[in-house]
């Protein structure tokens, strides 16, 4: 979805923000507070746990023109334990006139918790596929944040719906949990005949009718989460062409005027360059057999990554693109909890960072946008990638343009630096195509473990500052250079935020010579106030830190310091360097002559002997890998390289 985040960025960028707009918005968020705080549980509502929801048949009669939906929603489901009685997902405000079961009626309750129970006339046993008929006719639920919208263009009615998070349940019964994808879905809608149906998956029939009707049939075969079942009714122009690597079909349903710009159908042209980019860096777009497209709808200022059909109000290049990437990351993947709306959101945020840098940018403009997304995330000092449960009722706060968009995107930045552009891109790859998550859900944690199975590489350390933690560190650097051109650094950070003690990162830096010789070195910046020596071929005349802006930092600083290896570490301190080190340790801060010991990380001492002041340890003979050296009762970790 991109509503919100085009709020929050206006937000962040304006100076004043009039008072009114504050109160207004204070006010819906308390209004949505209130709405959603009657439903049971934002991520998996206890009582539909006992079914799994594998089809939904909606029947339903909309004319564009009424502020009302009726007819009928038939549920398959399989039960997994005994059932006297089963619960949807539905709003008490929208009535229903009878539930069918075999062709009799039977008792229902709709509930203030938004929920609609029906009862069996005899306990149905676990294991059973059944089926059940809601009938219902009436306004959609409107009291809050409406899913259902009204509006006109030149014009013409347009009817449109737009449920995340929580709005499937205004307007259809059904099973909104993030556990259980309805695997198949139907949608019949009857209009009057002059207006066009879209919707998802894939167009089966449009039959004109009686008395000036139409019946419009989209069926999709592939698992979809409830809040992704959308449509939209107006006077469109049907565009039917193919994209993809394989040429599946690529499918526009637009205002007539929309299709009169030659501006826009450029763009929207463009989306099998996109499509291409995403198909070759993502993997295979996952809703091939049946389509991809966008369906103009009367949602102001929005756009949302409807499953196989993303609803558009504008066709800027970058809202294409973020719906497109939704397609692998929201939609075939989805969060596995609102927690986890960055999985939907930072990742069609990093999708167009890819777009950016592989097709629309130079590489000037593709850093002065990195640079402003910086300047996003770090506008605030705090606040978490990953939602808190007591957040989930706050919209705003679930969409925050700045931290589920723009950081969650950059965070993927921060990975794809960490463990380079084939790594990553193969991880994506990966996750996408994962079993255990492809067309189903995936939580921070499982893509946590996919990074350890895809890369070898465990980012627990890394999900703790980034995702779940919050701020972002400065750091100041010092360099200079040995007589030998080794190049000397000590680095140090402070935090934004207390949540997080240290940012363990390997720091990007590019040394340019007097020659124009370039180097490029990595510092893996795992304490304060560290050393590293690093061998170079060539005098340094210019030293940059974070050069492709591969990490989230603000105000750092790098600057010579002649003095450095004085000057930098203070009288009290003990210090070791350079770490790693290949043959030679240097120790700051000791005074006099010491006994030291060298043990293995499994406790083993591997030799002891007598340090003094202005000496070196030779380790040129320990195997690689990381050791501690005790040295006047303290311990310092050491990596041989
Ligand atoms: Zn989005």
């Amino acid at each position: 979805m991109k509503k919100i985040y085009f709020l929050m960025i206006f937000l962040l960028f304006s100076i004043q923000i009039p008072a009114q707009f504050i109160s207004e918005n204070k006010d819906l968020m308390s209004k949505e507070m209130g709405r959603y705080q009657r439903m049971i549980d934002f991520n998996v509502n206890p009582n539909t746990l006992n079914y799994d929801l594998q089809y939904q048949r909606m029947e339903v009669f909309l004319d564009p023109e009424v502020f009302q939906i009726s007819g009928t929603v038939t549920s398959h489901f399989l039960t997994n334990q005994n059932m006297s009685s089963i619960y949807f997902d539905f709003t008490n405000l929208l009535p229903v006139s009878k539930v069918t079961y075999h062709g009799t009626d039977l008792n229902f309750q709709q509930l203030t918790t938004k929920e609609l129970k029906v009862d069996f006339p005899a306990s149905l046993p676990s294991n059973t596929l059944d089926s059940i008929t809601i009938h219902y006719s009436g306004a959609p639920d409107n009291s809050g944040r409406t899913s259902f919208y009204m509006g006109t263009h030149d014009g013409s009615p347009v009817l449109s719906t737009l449920s995340e998070p929580y709005g499937a349940q205004n307007w259809f019964p059904t099973k909104q949990s993030m556990n259980d994808k309805i695997d198949r879905f139907d949608i019949k809608i009857t209009t009057p005949n002059q207006y066009s149906v879209a919707s998802n998956g894939k167009l089966m029939s449009e039959t004109f009718l009686p008395d000036n009707k139409k019946l419009t049939f989209w069926r999709t075969n592939y698992p979809m989460a409830a809040y992704l079942v959308a449509f939209s009714i107006g006077n469109f122009n049907k565009i039917n062409d193919v994209i993809g690597n394989r040429s599946f079909p690529f499918v526009n349903y637009l205002y007539p005027s929309t299709n009169a710009n030659s501006g826009v159908m450029d763009n929207i042209e463009w989306t099998k360059t996109a499509m291409t980019l995403f198909e070759n860096h993502f993997g295979t777009y996952p809703f091939s057999a049946e389509k991809y497209g966008h369906m103009e709808f009367a949602v102001n200022g929005a756009a949302m990554e409807h499953q196989t059909m993303s609803s558009m109000n504008s066709f800027a290049k970058s809202t294409i693109t973020h719906e497109l990437a939704h397609q692998w990351f929201g939609d075939k993947i989805t969060c596995g909890a609102w927690n986890d709306i960055w999985l939907n959101e930072g990742f069609a945020t990093f999708g167009e960072h890819l777009v950016n840098e592989k097709n629309l940018m130079n590489h000037s403009e593709f850093m002065t946008y990195l640079a402003n997304q910086m300047n996003v995330i770090t506008s605030q000092p705090n606040g978490s990638v990953y939602v808190d449960d007591s957040d989930l009722a706050n919209i705003p706060v679930l969409f925050s343009g700045r931290l589920t968009y723009v950081k969650g995107g950059y965070v993927l930045r921060m990975m794809k630096w960490i463990l380079g552009d084939e790594a990553f891109y193969q991880l994506l790859k990966d996750y996408a195509a994962n079993p255990a998550f492809a067309y189903s859900y995936a939580k921070t944690e499982d893509f946590k473990n996919q990074i350890l199975v895809s890369t070898g590489r465990d980012f627990t350390v890394f999900f703790n500052d980034w995702i779940y933690g919050e701020g972002y560190p400065t750091y100041t650097i010092k360099w200079n250079q040995s007589a030998n051109l080794d190049m000397n650094f000590w680095v140090s950070q402070t935090q934004s935020d207390p949540s997080v003690s240290f940012f363990e990162m390997p720091l990007p830096v590019k040394v340019t010579g007097s020659n124009g010789e370039t180097a490029f070195l990595v510092l893996e910046n795992t304490s304060n106030a560290q050393l590293f020596s690093k061998p170079l071929n060539f005098q340094v005349v210019n030293v940059e830190f974070n050069y492709e802006k591969q990490i989230i930092e603000k105000n750092s600083t790098i600057a010579f310091d002649n003095a450095l290896s004085t000057e930098s570490v203070s009288e009290n301190e003990v210090m070791l360097f350079p770490n790693p080190v290949s043959d030679r340790l240097n120790m700051k801060g000791i005074k006099k002559t010491s006994d030291f010991e060298i043990f293995s990380t499994d406790g083993k001492l591997i030799r002891k002997g007598k340090y003094s002041p202005s000496q070196t340890i030779d380790v040129s003979r320990l195997k690689v890998g990381a050791y501690f050296l005790k040295i006047n009762a303290k311990s310092f970790k050491f990596v041989k390289e």
